[in-house]
């Protein structure tokens, strides 16, 4: 299937609170002013000002409009999905597990602030889908060591090592350690030590140092600034830029999985990752996570990765009832996303892929799913938000512009 990329990327939303702030107060501590606030803030100090008085000094008009208000401009927040692949296999040349979530105003385009949460497969090749270079990163953040979510930093760190030797570093978001009843540990400082072994290993770093030694000698792993914290089941900032602010939670899943929060002044997205529910598999009340569903409450955009219930163990389909039962189902994330009063649910990480007629060596029952149903099973919820059956690069900008 391809996809058009021009047609995909600028699906806009409504605007999301069109008369003003709806917002304010605190939530997990972190407060969200109202919207003339923050114009007036970012309209005194924020790019837009700046650039006018940088370009036009002999302007006399100059701070008649700083103060007039007439050129605000108004924050925005813009999530891409960078990639839809549910788990390991491929199909369809889809990306692996990813969330772009930039930042800005009209001015910046909407990307003074650039986050990807989750790096499968083809990341880099989606970022360059939409313009944005891996050196403009802020950061990234993974949600658990599993490789249809991690094994694109990779590729991101030899190119920035290439590139962008002198840096800046690039912060790597993650959780700590985490070593498990079965005695093995994961670690994501651990993959993040050896991202670029192979390539050392290989002789090629060498090889490349010796055409540019201003490259970092060390290789990739020196380009990343790993800053990992400790996974608690209660929300706690993590990263912070500014106006833009990033909170974690430990959820279920594997070991370390841990969801995230965004906050900016334009709104605010959750990303998942592959949560399920503390107790791992029925009887119990929901697939989804209480973490992630606290982190969600008042989020205008939850973002997470979804399997439907047709993969379920009493389907027929043989995928095995563990690695069903530790993902969301469609259903309980319709009804996490009512319960919490999203306005937009993105589903990710579809298993089975739309269109796919397996899922990795596992048959889906009654043939390939369309979009459709999944928007049915989360229709059987009640959710009367707006549901986005994501697929590469589809995008919610807030406002809409
Ligand atoms: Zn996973």
């Amino acid at each position: 299937m391809h996809v058009d990329f021009t047609a995909r990327l600028y699906i806009r939303s409504a605007p999301i609170h069109p008369e003003g702030p709806t917002k304010t107060g605190y939530i997990y501590s972190i407060p969200i002013p109202p919207r003339p606030e923050r114009r007036g803030i970012l309209g005194i100090e924020g790019m837009k000002t700046r650039f006018l008085v940088r370009l036009c000094p002999a302007l006399s008009i100059a701070p008649l409009l700083l103060f007039s208000g007439a050129t605000l401009a108004e924050p925005c927040l813009r999530v891409t999905l960078t990639g839809t692949q549910g788990g390991p296999p491929v199909f369809n040349g889809q990306a692996g597990a990813g969330t772009l979530v930039q930042y800005g105003d009209s001015e910046s385009s909407c990307s003074s602030v650039q986050l990807q949460f989750d790096t499968g497969r083809g990341t880099t090749q989606q970022l360059s889908k939409l313009g944005v270079p891996v050196e403009k990163l802020n950061a990234v953040f993974l949600t658990h060591m599993h490789s249809d979510h991690s094994e694109g930093l990779s590729d991101i760190a030899q190119l920035r090592w290439h590139f962008s030797s002198a840096g800046p570093k690039l912060d790597l978001v993650c959780s700590q350690d985490v070593e498990t009843e079965n005695g093995y540990t994961l670690s994501c400082n651990g993959f993040a030590e050896h991202i670029g072994d192979t390539l050392i290993a290989s002789g090629e770093m060498a090889q490349r140092l010796s055409e540019n030694p201003k490259r970092l000698t060390g290789g990739p792993a020196d380009l990343l600034h790993v800053m990992a914290f400790e996974n608690l089941p209660k929300a706690q900032q993590v990263w912070q830029l500014d106006d833009v602010k990033v909170s974690a939670i430990q959820s279920q899943h594997i070991g370390g999985h841990a969801s995230y929060r965004v906050d900016t002044p334009a709104g605010s997205v959750v990303i998942g990752g592959d949560a399920g529910n503390d107790i791992p598999e029925p009887p119990r009340q929901s697939s989804t996570s209480e973490q992630v569903e606290s982190l969600a409450m008042g989020a205008d955009i939850v973002v997470h990765s979804v399997i439907h219930p047709v993969m379920g163990p009493d389907q027929g389909s043989g995928f095995p009832p563990p690695i069903y039962y530790r993902q969301s189902n469609a259903l309980d994330l319709g009804a996490l996303a009512k319960r919490t009063g999203t306005e937009y649910l993105m589903l990710t990480h579809l298993i089975p892929p739309l269109g796919a007629e397996k899922q990795g060596p596992y048959p889906i029952p009654g043939g390939a799913l369309n979009e459709e149903d999944y928007r049915s099973a989360v229709l059987d919820s009640g959710y009367t938000g707006n549901t986005i059956v994501g697929t590469d690069l589809i995008s919610i900008q807030i406002p809409a512009d």
